[in-house]
């Protein structure tokens, strides 16, 4: 029924921007995504299938960052759709107007194995971020579909609103996590620990995407209990066993989350994604 009706098939690298889009676009769109959200968005396979999805696309979203760049390039070219080419309306890189952390103060390259050589794409998780990313999505569907302009823009105040009266919750059920010092697995928890003001002290990764070996796992140990780390985060794709080991080591809890819409069947949409994280912090300190 929807499909009838829907204007614009909206197609993203990742779920949590098809719930975004969803959030303003409403019935006037649909949404599919490429990668699923208990899949690494690093490395999503680039099935051929993928490509047929991205031909019937009037609109592609991403993350950008390079967050994507070992899989959707030769996807987006394979689709031979020219509406979501790089440079076209129909082609949207989220990360465009977020303030980007951890960008490198020196030459990075992926050569050299840091798979976040223009700062850290990891951002869609805190209230700030997911309002920049709507009202991206949203101007950009009503240059795509000038009819539903008003009612995208309407969709975003409602949604905005709603953000904000959740974001209010959220700070007040993690106000105990202030200056909580954490290690992470991957180095993609930066936006939500500056939000919610827990302290990084260290990463099980060496460097973004660079497997841990023993001579760095036993340094971090040692600085985690040295400082008193109470929590080790990591994406629920990340290798458990080593994550484990760490923390029972360490004397820290292990805090296994989603970090996308669909990670498990309860997260259907962003506010259910951060309901999950922000309770899941305050049930572990
Ligand atoms: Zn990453």
């Amino acid at each position: 029924m929807l499909a009838l009706l829907a204007v614009l098939h909206v197609v993203s690298s990742i779920p949590t921007l098809g719930s975004l889009a969803k959030e303003v676009g409403g019935k006037r769109i649909e949404t599919e995504s490429l990668g699923k959200g208990y899949q690494d968005p690093h490395f999503v396979e680039p099935k051929p299938s993928l490509m047929l999805v991205l031909n019937r696309a009037d609109l592609l979203l991403y993350v950008g960052l390079e967050l994507e760049i070992g899989w959707l390039p030769p996807l987006v070219l394979g689709s031979r759709n020219p509406k979501i080419q790089p440079g076209e309306l129909g082609n949207l890189d989220c990360s465009r107007a977020i303030p980007v952390l951890d960008v490198p103060t020196t030459k990075v390259d992926r050569s050299m194995g840091d798979i976040h050589p223009q700062g850290n794409p990891h951002y869609w998780l805190p209230p700030g971020n997911a309002k920049i990313i709507a009202r991206e999505i949203a101007q950009r569907l009503g240059q795509l579909d000038p009819e539903g302009k008003a009612e995208y823009d309407r969709n975003l105040a409602a949604f905005e609103a709603r953000v904000d009266a959740k974001a209010k919750e959220w700070e007040a059920a993690a106000a105990k996590l202030k200056r909580v010092k954490v290690v992470t697995y991957h180095k993609s928890w930066s936006y939500v620990t500056q939000w919610l003001g827990l302290e990084e002290i260290g990463y099980v990764e060496p460097k973004p995407g660079i497997p841990p070996d023993p001579q760095h796992l036993s340094r971090l140990i040692s600085v985690m209990k040295q400082n008193g780390a109470k929590l080790l985060l990591m994406e629920d794709f990340y290798n458990k066993s080593v994550a484990s080991l760490v923390a029972e080591k360490a004397g820290a809890k292990l805090l296994d989350l989603p970090t996308d819409v669909g990670a498990t069947r309860q997260i259907k949409d962003w506010f259910t994604l951060v309901d999950t994280v922000v309770k899941a912090f305050a049930a572990a300190v």
